[in-house]
Order: C-alpha cells, then structure tokens, then sequence
C-alpha cells in the first residue's frame, strides 16, 4: 500500500480539519469507503495534520509528515490482515499495550484499523473500550468498505464519516440536515458523546422527578455553550420525547413536547440556555 496523501476524500478532509481546528476531533472514526485506499489515505493525512512543522499544514514533505507516510512513525500504527482472512484480537491487544506506553514523538496517537469489517467478533469486542474511554490521548480510524459488516456496538462509539459515491450523508448528518442544522453546523458540533450521555441522564431525572436534574440542567449548560450544540441538545430531548409518545408512555412524552415547546418561545425571546434548561428541570420537581 502507498500511502499518497493528496489521494485523500477533499471533503472529508476538510470535515476533519475542522474538526481539528475546533480541537473536537472525536476519539473514534468509522471511515466507509468503497475505495479504501482514498479513506486510508485521509487517516494519514489526518496524522499528518496533527504533526506537521511545515507552514500549509500538511505540507507532506516536512519530517515528520515524511516519516508517518512511509510508516515509521512510532505514535501512528496501521494495523492490517496482512494477508491473512480476519483480523485477531492479538492486533488488537497490541495497540491496547502500545497505548499503556507514553507517545514517543507526538502527543496523541493515531491507530488506523484497515479493514476493520475483518474484525474478528473477540477483536471487536477487545477494541470497545479503546473506542470508547482510551486510557491515554488517541485517535483511532476503522477504514471499511462496508460499515453494515461493522458490529452495531462499536458502530455506535465512532463518528462514521462516509466517502463512497455520490457523497450520501451517513445517518446522523442527514437526521441533522433535515432538522435545520447545516454543515458548517454540523462540524461545529463534532464529537457529541458527551452531550448524548448527558442530554439523556438530564430527560431520565426529571421523567423520575429526581432533583439532580437541576444538577445536571447547570452541567449541560456548561456543556452546551455554542448555539449548535444547544439546538442538538433541544432536539435530542425532542426526540425522546417523541419517542416516549410513541412508545407507551405517552403522558410523559406528550408533557414533555409540550414543555419543550415552551422553552422554544423562550429561546426566541432571548432567555439564556441555562435559565431554559432550569425552567425545564422545574416542571418537573415535586
Ligand atoms: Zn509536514
């Protein structure tokens, strides 16, 4: 495989510098592309951005860029089948000790997974935690050609970044652009793992009454600064709700779309996001 960075997905590059520029690269990418070598091509460049001396990052020809693409760069690891049908847990592990280890040259590392849809299901399951909560600074790119091979467990826990033909937007960026956000919105917003695992703590606590939903409504406003972040956090408790009603408890749900309605008029009038978000714990208090 010649790594040739300038063979990289320009769109998708972008998407990550971005990302990066925004420091929300997230922890974990599924990159999906029918032609991998062009998805394996933008992880290097993604390394390279990250390491780059040079002034037009990344310039490829600096040192450090030079060294990631031939592959002698200690702190970015490609893990392949090398030939053989699957890819073992004994890779895995492999990266899963190198990480206990501090970074030689750079300070994050990048783990590339070529042909992650070759994972075996032991190895796939040994990466989630990588995914996940690593230990220490990494980002780790799965390179797929076909992300319906890819476990739902560790789908779930990587950004997807889609690059095949006619440039479909993956699931989450089409949900997105059909609720309003657009893609420089989108990018804005990066890695929401966090604001996921929090906007649903904050909907469960105040459907079970619990007064830490005012705690958690002061968190998620700390959270949630940028107007991109607040419209996701809206909508994803929108859809919970939405949820609900569908789903048996309607009472709860109707209620809550009918508060969160409520904080919308109130958004138009210019209510701070942290008074919106204690005004919705509040309908909630015994
Ligand atoms: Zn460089």
């Amino acid at each position: 495989m010649k790594i040739d960075i300038s063979q990289r997905g320009v769109k998708q590059a972008e998407f990550l510098r971005h990302a990066f520029e925004q420091k929300k690269l997230a922890h974990s990418y599924l990159f999906v592309d029918a032609n991998e070598l062009q998805a394996l091509n933008t992880a290097y460049w993604l390394a390279c951005l990250f390491n780059c001396t040079g002034e037009n990052k990344p310039d490829g020809s600096c040192q450090n860029c030079q060294q990631i693409i031939s592959g002698n760069n200690p702190d970015v690891l490609l893990v392949t089948t090398e030939g053989k049908q699957s890819l073992g847990i004994d890779q895995i592990r492999v990266l899963k000790e190198e990480l206990a280890k501090s970074p030689v040259q750079s300070s994050v590392r990048f783990f590339i997974i070529n042909d992650a849809q070759k994972l075996t299901l032991s190895a796939a399951n040994a990466l989630l935690n990588l995914l996940e909560e690593p230990i220490a600074p990494v980002v780790t790119i799965l390179i797929t050609n076909n992300a319906d091979q890819i476990l739902p467990t560790v789908r779930s826990r990587t950004q997807i970044i889609n690059f095949s033909a006619g440039q479909k937007a993956d699931g989450r960026t089409a949900a997105l652009l059909a609720n309003g956000f657009n893609q420089e919105e989108i990018a804005e917003l990066g890695d929401t793992t966090n604001l996921d695992k929090a906007g649903k703590y904050f909907y469960q606590e105040m459907l079970e009454y619990n007064s830490l939903a005012l705690v958690s409504a002061h968190k998620l406003a700390d959270l949630a600064k940028g107007k991109a972040e607040q419209n996701y956090l809206l909508l994803l408790l929108k859809k919970m709700a939405q949820q609900d009603l569908n789903n048996g408890s309607q009472q709860a749900g109707a209620r809550m779309l009918k508060h969160l309605l409520e904080v919308d008029k109130m958004r138009y009038s210019n209510v701070g996001f942290h008074n919106l978000l204690d005004y919705l714990a509040l309908q909630w208090k015994r």
